[in-house]
């Protein structure tokens, strides 16, 4: 029980820093907001864009047999018939008779340290299962529930109008297969890689940002020639640990999870999860499957067009296998947060060992001659502001000029952060709290040497140096 409220309380100082700096807000909060929808503050969004390049870069500029595409949320209906998602994408749902809550059967079993029974498409609960928020066995049936949010296009609103915004990017994906395979000319193996929105009717949104009814996809679907499936499922998940690495998750709060040959569809041949280990315990952040061809065979099959491929080397004809990499930009930004976050308790007076507060003493007041910081260790390519420029004192318009030159500077570069309001100690103190990993600040000295401090975040340590090595110096680090 203990254990639980450390968990919690790590959360609730991210999210409370979150609010605090603008990463994120809740949806229409002056309305009451609307569970399970959020919206990313100036910090948030500029940490999601940067999380989107990171992965643009990895997966579409950088591999040169990877293609970008950017499909419509909403698509002909057919699309989720081929798919299987109409009347095929739901979760079983319970409701607990005394206190009206509401949850996901399978997420309420495991948590109880049981599996949900499963004979076909019908469900039932465990032994024992109880209400996880008053203790009741007074439970009803699992029943399914529709994850598709459902719309009207056009002004009739009858059965020939119904539409569905996406549950997933994939399909828009394997929808162009044809046209980006005749436009690109490219030849397997190769990929289309896609950021967007999808959405989900989740039954219960939980666990701040994790389960959202609305949230951003990353996906590549990279197309192989059947029998290669293993070895570049394995490829992938490799190159994705790498990725997770470079944006500041290390492999040492990564877990794989492999799904068993049993649990996997009928179609699939691996599936392994990348989970983190967030406060709440240790979920999943991307999925990478091998699909085999089931998602373009039921495109050809209820479309009627081909799908399939002219292999040149082998004069062969056939449609592509697929290995599908499909990350969450919402979990990963929240990860990321979670493992970035950091209290310390820092001597006054700047002599002494900097103490890590534990996760248990988060919040705590610092002890006796100490002073507590909070600060977001973001790697520099993820912090969503890079370099704050700070002139000394605000009424030395010489400072201020000065100092205005270099942001602008620097701002043809990056995200960077003007603050002369306050004293400097103040002034760095927030932008330890945004994560900015360098700030540098202009003084009497600049005038008269053309250097400047630099200060960096993580140590706190600082250094001049000189004007004209400011930004190939800060280029070397942020990249
Ligand atoms: P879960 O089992 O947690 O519901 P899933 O296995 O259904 O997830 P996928 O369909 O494989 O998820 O979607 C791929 C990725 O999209 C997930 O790994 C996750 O990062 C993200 N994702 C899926 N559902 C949500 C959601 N409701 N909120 C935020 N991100 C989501």
């Amino acid at each position: 029980m203990a254990k639980d409220k450390k968990k919690t309380s790590k959360l609730d100082s991210v999210a409370s820093l979150c609010k605090r700096r603008g990463f994120i807000f809740q949806t229409s909060e002056i309305y009451g907001g609307l569970n399970g929808f959020w919206d990313y503050g100036p910090m948030g969004s500029q940490l999601k864009k940067n999380i989107r390049d990171a992965w643009w870069q990895d997966i579409v500029v950088k591999n040169e047999n990877v293609v970008g595409l950017d499909a419509s949320i909403i698509m002909h209906p057919r699309v989720w018939e081929a798919s299987g998602h109409i009347g095929g994408f739901s979760d079983p749902m319970v409701d607990c008779r005394e206190c009206k809550k509401r949850f996901k059967a399978d997420n309420l079993c495991e948590e109880q340290g049981q599996e949900l029974i499963q004979d076909g498409k019908k469900f039932q609960l465990p032994e024992g299962i109880k209400c996880a928020s008053c203790g009741s066995d007074d439970l009803t049936e699992p029943r399914s529930f529709d994850l598709m949010f459902k719309t009207f296009v056009g002004p009739v609103e009858d059965d020939s109008a119904v539409a569905y915004l996406r549950p997933e990017t994939a399909q828009g994906i394997f929808a162009q297969f044809s046209n980006v395979l005749a436009t690109s000319r490219q030849k397997l193996p190769f990929g289309i890689g896609q950021i967007g929105k999808a959405f989900r009717n989740e039954i219960n949104p939980r666990n701040y940002t994790f389960r959202s009814r609305e949230f951003e996809q990353m996906e590549l679907e990279f197309f192989i020639k059947p029998g290669t499936d293993e070895e570049w499922h394995k490829y992938w998940v490799q190159k994705r640990l790498s990725w997770y690495e470079s944006v500041g998750l290390p492999l040492s709060s990564l877990e794989l999870d492999e799904h068993p040959k049993e649990k996997l569809a009928h179609y699939a041949s691996a599936c392994t999860d990348v989970a983190y280990a967030f406060p709440f315990g240790v979920q999943e952040l991307e999925g990478i499957a091998a699909r085999g061809n089931f998602d373009l065979s039921r495109h050809q099959e209820f479309s009627g067009k081909s799908m399939e491929y002219f292999d040149q080397e082998t004069n062969e004809r056939y449609i592509p296998h697929v290995v599908e990499p499909s990350a969450g930009v919402d979990r990963i930004a929240l990860a990321i947060l979670c493992e970035a976050y950091t209290e310390e308790w820092i001597p006054k007076g700047g002599e002494g060992e900097v103490i890590k507060v534990e996760d248990a003493d988060l919040g705590k007041r610092a002890p006796e001659g100490y002073e507590a910081r909070t600060v977001l260790k973001f790697v520099p390519k993820i912090a969503p502001v890079k370099v704050a420029v700070f002139p000394l004192l605000k009424n030395k318009p010489e400072l201020v000029e000065k100092a205005r030159e270099i942001f602008e500077e620097l701002q043809e570069y990056w995200p960077c952060f003007w603050d002369v309001a306050g004293a400097i100690g103040r002034r760095y103190r927030r932008q330890d709290e945004i994560g900015t990993p360098f700030g540098v600040t202009i003084d009497f000295d600049t005038l008269e040497d053309n250097t400047v401090t630099i200060r960096y975040r993580d140590t706190m340590k600082q250094e001049r140096i000189s004007c004209d090595e400011l930004l190939p110096f800060l280029m070397k680090k942020i990249r």
